[in-house]
């Protein structure tokens, strides 16, 4: 039987509707339901007796029913059935609502486990309503699974009963040489436990089985992915154009720039497609580098294409390689959500027709509806934003491209390897020159005046600031509060000067109007949520003032910060925060000391502080359900060694059909 076929709403006692509950769970199949794992556990195998027994926890009692029920009806819809039940030390009290079905059940002289909160009153106890179960059933730990509506715990437990009665035993996806290496018990062992323990211990043998799974799933996919892609080269580049992109550029290109570059044309030059990473902390220059890349393939007659995760960026990129470009034969053109239908179509055509040679958009890009004559490299700016199967869905377009992501988010080297399983990584470890180092304060909100006076000084002086305000998450309440900031700044503090807002529920018309007024100069100050945060290139703007700092993660203020710094003035970051706890003004002081990305997000690892970019899912990788990826870092490390080794002697996984299935479920898709 495939489980992963098999359809839950045919599990006993699940039926059509309450599969339709079980959907919204994300659990479909059978398969999906024997991995939906209890989010905790009901200890009811240790039981204490009611002398010791918190007030403030629920409890198990093992207690005698001593007297029998009585039955009390207080009103209509109301009844009350009390009885006595003693642990053989203290009498107890217990009273239950309405539940008749129970009453009738319980009998007297019998033992049973009581689970719920103890009253103690002088020498006796009281519980009301407590879970009663029979001393056979009781003495368990109880799944607890995440719930939804009308689908509760309990329903769901008794699901995964009917599925593995169903199952019978489970076939092992690991051989048993890998589980004797990495000491993991076997799969049936593992599902079974990790929903019905029978003991704590084997909660956790459970686990580590599981996490082991899941991880080594991950890691043989992303080699997979590597493997696959890495096909002959069909888009050979015979000559080097890199000089003629040099001369086009107003800098001399960093010596960390030219290496990058040189990095990718050797891949395209080599038997083998291209598949790198240009990883670089903001500011770098990045766009630099991709353009070389992009021109000298065009050069060579192929087309490309690339990739931004805003409209505002992908804008941002067009005006300023048409620039870089102007007076080259290079033909160019934007492609976004909100480019016009007519116009769409038109590029759609010259698309296909080889007239464009250079296409640059945001995910309206991979529609499968846009086709090329000859495309020969994908490029991907701040690629953390799309996911392993977008990366995947452009490498399928046309035949094998070579593909270039580039990436700000700086990741520690150890899971950089892993999230990035399936790339190359050249790493952009240079600032251009005469960058000034960013000046970062830390200070309460009592600073505001000063911090308004020094914002208008600069503005004054013809430079650019931006403001930002928002919470972790963009919502209504969160707009209102940007909007309602911009409306106090601009009638009071900076009503002589020119304000923009912009915030994540705007058209993508309006959010590109309000950005291009800024990069012109017209407006002077943007107050901004954190749409601004990837990529946006103002080198006129020289502060950056983030208000509750303390709501961000470091790694995303580290970006924000790189907004500013671009150009030849010295350039502030000014963070504001009220918050007093040793955390915060820890975090915030790392903000202050160092500008290095890597270093910050070490930090950020470590500590684990709110929007980091596990925690906001910025990686691209498909969703974990039971490994972590910072606290499992160890068993990661040791799945990517025994992935590699099963990739060594079988390349195609021919010995693992049931792990190959499990790839293809956590990946959703057959075709990389
Ligand atoms: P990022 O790596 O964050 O994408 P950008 O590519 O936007 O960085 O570059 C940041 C700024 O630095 C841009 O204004 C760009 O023109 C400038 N720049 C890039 N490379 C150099 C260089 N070698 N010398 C001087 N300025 C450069
Ligand atoms: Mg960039």
């Amino acid at each position: 039987m495939k489980l992963n076929e098999y359809d839950i709403q045919f599990v006993k006692g699940v039926g059509e509707k309450k599969a339709r509950l079980f959907n919204k769970l994300g659990v479909y199949s059978l398969e999906n339901l024997v991995h939906y794992y209890p989010r905790k556990y009901l200890d009811q195998s240790s039981t204490v007796s009611v002398v010791d027994a918190p007030t403030d926890q629920a409890v198990s009692i093992r207690a005698t029913m001593i007297t029998p029920v009585r039955e009390n009806r207080i009103r209509k819809g109301l009844t009350l059935y009390k009885c006595n039940f003693s642990d053989g030390e203290t009498v107890i009290h217990v009273t239950i609502f309405n539940n008749e079905y129970l009453a009738k059940a319980l009998r007297t002289y019998d033992e049973y486990i009581l689970y719920g909160k103890v009253e103690k009153r002088f020498t006796d106890a009281v519980m009301s309503s407590p879970q009663i179960e029979s001393i056979k059933t009781g003495m368990a730990i109880h799944p607890i699974y995440p719930a939804t509506q009308n689908l509760n715990s309990k329903a769901i437990a008794k699901a995964v009963r009917g599925a593995f009665d169903k199952i019978g035993v489970f076939e092992d996806t690991l051989s048993d040489e890998i589980r004797k290496k990495y000491d993991l018990c076997t799969l049936d062992f593992a599902l079974k436990e990790i929903h019905f323990p029978s003991c704590g211990e084997n909660i956790e043998i459970a686990r580590k089985r599981l996490i082991f799974e899941e991880l080594l799933t991950l890691q043989l996919g992303l080699m997979l992915l590597k493997g696959k892609r890495s096909e002959r080269n069909n888009h050979l580049i015979k000559a080097d154009y890199t000089d003629e992109f040099y001369s086009l550029l107003p800098f001399e290109p960093t010596h960390a720039q030219k290496r990058c570059i040189n990095d990718c044309i050797c891949d395209m030059r080599s038997s083998h497609t291209m598949n790198r990473l240009i990883q670089g902390d903001v500011g770098s220059g990045k766009t630099a580098v991709a353009g070389a890349v992009i021109h000298t393939v065009i050069k060579n007659g192929y087309q490309a294409a690339m990739m931004a995760p805003t409209e505002i960026l992908a804008t941002q990129h067009y005006e300023s390689f048409k620039r870089l470009f102007y007076g080259t034969p290079i033909n160019l053109a934007l492609l976004t959500g909100s480019t016009k239908a007519s116009e769409k179509k038109k590029i759609k055509s010259q698309l296909i027709d080889g007239e464009i040679d250079f296409v640059i958009g945001t995910h309206a890009l991979i529609q499968n509806d846009v086709e090329f004559a000859n495309l020969g490299l994908v490029c991907t700016d701040e690629q953390h934003r799309f996911g392993v199967e977008q990366r995947a869905d452009l490498a399928m377009k046309g035949n094998h491209p070579h593909l270039l992501v580039m990436s700000a988010t700086p990741i520690p080297r150890t899971l950089g390897l892993i999230i990035y399983g399936e790339l190359d990584i050249s790493v952009l470890d240079e600032l251009p020159p005469n960058r000034q180092e960013i000046r970062t304060d830390y200070v309460n909100s009592s600073y505001h005046e000063r911090i308004y006076r020094f914002i208008k000084k600069a503005l004054d002086n013809g430079r650019q600031a931006y403001i930002v305000c928002s919470l972790i998450d963009e919502g209504e309440g969160e707009l209102l509060a940007a909007e309602e900031y911009a409306k106090t700044l601009c009638e009071n503090e900076f009503c002589d000067y020119t304000l923009g807002l912009l915030h994540g529920k705007m058209k993508p018309k309006q959010k590109d109007e309000i950005m291009h007024r800024f990069a012109s100069g017209e407006i002077q100050i943007l107050v901004s949520t954190t749409v601004i945060e990837v990529g946006v290139d103002v080198p006129n703007a020289t502060i950056m003032l983030i208000e509750n700092a303390d709501r961000f993660g470091l790694s995303q203020l580290h970006q924000l910060r790189g907004r500013v710094g671009r150009g030849k003035e010295k350039s502030y970051c000014i963070l504001v925060s009220d918050n007093q706890s040793e955390q915060t003004k820890e975090r915030l002081g790392v903000m202050k000391s160092t500008s290095n990305g890597f270093k910050i997000a070490e930090y950020d690892l470590k500590t684990r502080g709110p929007g980091d970019f596990f925690g906001k899912k910025q990686h691209g990788l498909p969703n974990l359900k039971i490994a972590d990826m910072v606290e499992d870092i160890q068993t990661l490390n040791l799945c990517r060694k025994c992935a590699e080794e099963m990739l060594k002697t079988d390349r195609r996984l021919d010995n693992y059909p049931l792990l190959c299935d499990k790839i293809n479920d956590m990946f959703k898709r057959t075709d990389y």
